[in-house]
C-alpha cells in the first residue's frame, strides 16, 4: 500500500475559492513529506492522493501529514484499477491472513458518471472477499470497514482513517502577528489562527540580561512546535527590560500592568507592519488575570490601530490547558521562569484602570523613543519543519 489518501471538509466550502485552497494545501503537504521518497501529490475530484516511490514509512508519514492544517483526514491506501476482480484481489493480498469476525465494504463514487451506484460496487467487492475469506458482512457494527474510492481511471482501497488536524492549509488566511509570552494561552491563541490558514509571526518580550534568558528558551521552543503546523515559524525577540525599568521609576504600582501592556502592543504594532502582518493576536481571556478585564482589555487595545485578535476570550483555563497539552506546548509552558510582567507587576494591579490615568502617566514617558528603541534592538529567528538539515554538530531529536 504506497498510498495516501487525503479527505479534506471545511475547504469543499469554499466555493469559487476552492482551487486556490487546494492547491495550497499540495503545496505544503509536499513541503511536508520532503524527503520521505514521494513521487506524487495531487488533487483529483475532492480529494488529494499521495504516492511514495519505495516502500513507505508510515510512521514519518502519519507523524508529517497529521501536522498539515486543512485536512480532516488521512488514509495509507492501496491502488487498483475500477475492475472488481482485480480490486478485489488487491485488497486480499494486503489483508493477508488478517482475521475478524465481521467486515463491511463502504464505496465512494468520485465520479458519479460510473455505471454502478455505491451500494451495488459495495455488494460486488464485498461478494469476492467474503467468498474469499469466509467472513460475515454487518453493516452496522463490523469489525473492519474496508473503504472504497472509485475515481474515474482507479480505485483507492483502505481501511481506517487517521483524523487531520483540521482547519484551513496554512497561508490561506493572511499574516498576523501574535505577542507570545512564557506562558499556557499565547501559544494556544497562535495555534488557532494557524489552523484558521493564517501565517504567524511571532513576537516575544524578554527582560535579558536583567532576568534568566529562560523566557527566550521557552519561546523558541513554542516557536519550534507551531513550526509544524505552519512549516515555518518566525520569531522576533524583544529586549523589555530596561522599558520596564523605566516605567517603575515613574508610574505608580497599579497601572503598571497596562502600560506595559500599551507599550507592547505599540512595539509588536511596528513590528508587525514591517513583516506586512494584518492583525495582532493574543492568548487574553476575560476575566482570567487583573489585567484582562473589558475595562483594561479596551484601554490596552486603544493605543492599536491593527484589529486585535483574541481566539481564547471566552475559553476557560481547563480547556485552554487541554489544547496546549494536545499541542505540546503546556510542558514548555509549565517550566518555570520569571516572566518579566510579575518581576515588575505589583501586588494589586488596578482592575479598571482609568484610560485618563493612563495617558496621563504615559505623559511621563518618552514613549516612541522607547517603542522605537525596543524595534531597533529585535532579534530575528527562523524555525523549520521538517528540519532536513542541521547545523554540523546538532543533533536531530524526534519531534
Ligand atoms: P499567557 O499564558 O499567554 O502568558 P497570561 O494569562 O499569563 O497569558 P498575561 O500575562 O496577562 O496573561 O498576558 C496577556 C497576553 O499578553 C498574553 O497572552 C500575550 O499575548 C501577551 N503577553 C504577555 N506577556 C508577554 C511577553 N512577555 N511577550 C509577548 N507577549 C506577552
Ligand atoms: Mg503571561
Amino acid at each position: 500500500m504506497n498510498s495516501v489518501v487525503v479527505h479534506y471538509k471545511e475547504l469543499a466550502l469554499k466555493g469559487k475559492n476552492r482551487p486556490w485552497f487546494v492547491q495550497i494545501l499540495v503545496r505544503n503537504l509536499r513541503r511536508a513529506l520532503a524527503g520521505l521518497g514521494v513521487s506524487t501529490v495531487r488533487s483529483v475530484m475532492g480529494r488529494i492522493e499521495i504516492e511514495f516511490d519505495r516502500d513507505l514509512d508510515w510512521d514519518a508519514i502519519r507523524e508529517r501529514i497529521g501536522y498539515v492544517v486543512g485536512i480532516a483526514n488521512f488514509s495509507r491506501a492501496g491502488r487498483s484499477t475500477l475492475e472488481f476482480e482485480a480490486l478485489a484481489a488487491a485488497i486480499l493480498h494486503d489483508l493477508g491472513d488478517l482475521e475478524v469476525p465481521s467486515f463491511r465494504v463502504s464505496a465512494r463514487r468520485a465520479d458519479k458518471r460510473f455505471p454502478l451506484t455505491s451500494p451495488q460496487i459495495e455488494r460486488e467487492v464485498g461478494g469476492l472477499i467474503k467468498v474469499a475469506k469466509g467472513w460475515h458482512v454487518d453493516l452496522d457494527r463490523a469489525a473492519l470497514t474496508i473503504h472504497l474510492e472509485m475515481l474515474p481511471t482507479h480505485s483507492f482501497y483502505f481501511c481506517g482513517k487517521e483524523p487531520g488536524a483540521g482547519g484551513l492549509p496554512s497561508g490561506t488566511g493572511g499574516k498576523v502577528a501574535c505577542l507570545l509570552s512564557g506562558g499556557i494561552d499565547s501559544p494556544v491563541a497562535a495555534f488557532r489562527m494557524i489552523r484558521r490558514g493564517c501565517t504567524v509571526l511571532l513576537i516575544h518580550f524578554h527582560s535579558y540580561p536583567i532576568l534568566s534568558r529562560a523566557s527566550q528558551e521557552k519561546v523558541r521552543e513554542v516557536a519550534a512546535v507551531l513550526a509544524r503546523y505552519q512549516q515555518q515559524s518566525r520569531l522576533v525577540l524583544v529586549p523589555f527590560g530596561e522599558l520596564q525599568q523605566q516605567v517603575l521609576l515613574s508610574v505608580r504600582p497599579e497601572l503598571r500592568v497596562v502600560i506595559y501592556r500599551r507599550l507592547m502592543l505599540r512595539i509588536a504594532e511596528r513590528i508587525a507592519v514591517r513583516w506586512r502582518a494584518k492583525a495582532l493576536v493574543t492568548g487574553e481571556v476575560v476575566g482570567q488575570v487583573a489585567s484582562q478585564t473589558i475595562e483594561n482589555l479596551t484601554t490596552i487595545a486603544d493605543v492599536s490601530t491593527l484589529e486585535i485578535l483574541r481566539p481564547l476570550v471566552g475559553m476557560d483555563k481547563d480547556e485552554i490547558s487541554d489544547q496546549a497539552a494536545r499541542l505540546g506546548t503546556l510542558e514548555i509552558s509549565n517550566i518555570p521562569d520569571q516572566d518579566c510582567c510579575t518581576l515588575f507587576t505589583p501586588r494589586h494591579p488596578a482592575t479598571r484602570a482609568r484610560r485618563d490615568h493612563v495617558v496621563h502617566a504615559e505623559s511621563g514617558l518618552p514613549i516612541e523613543a522607547m517603542v522605537e528603541r525596543a524595534v531597533a534592538a529585535a532579534v530575528v529567528e527562523e524555525f523549520e519543519y521538517p528540519v532536513l538539515k542541521y547545523p554540523a554538530g546538532v543533533q536531530p531529536t524526534s519531534a
